[in-house]
């Protein structure tokens, strides 16, 4: 086994790996808007978003309650998220 010291002599890199996940002890909130996209038939786009919530049930429930009140067509969205992240490092190999 070649040893750390050795590698960084030899010039071999050594990568991390990493994982990356949601920082559920973060103090920042977890932030999500989802706008419609969907388009008229005059390729207007609806535009509607659910404002600023903390969770994803809430989107989806606001979906709902969009889709209810202009129709079933609407069904194009994007989603902006504002999640906190926290990598974090795995094993180490040559
Ligand atoms: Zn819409």
């Amino acid at each position: 086994m070649i040893s750390d010291a050795t590698n960084r002599a030899l010039g071999v890199a050594l990568h991390q790996s990493w994982t990356i996940a949601a920082d559920t002890g973060a103090s920042t909130p977890f932030r999500y808007v989802l706008a419609c996209v969907s388009e008229d038939e005059d390729g207007k786009v609806c535009g509607a978003d659910s404002g600023e919530v903390g969770d994803m049930p809430a989107v989806v429930e606001w979906v709902q309650v969009h889709a209810s009140a202009v129709g079933e067509d609407h069904r194009s969205y994007q989603l902006l998220a504002e999640i906190p992240m926290e990598a974090i490092p795995g094993v180490v190999s040559p």
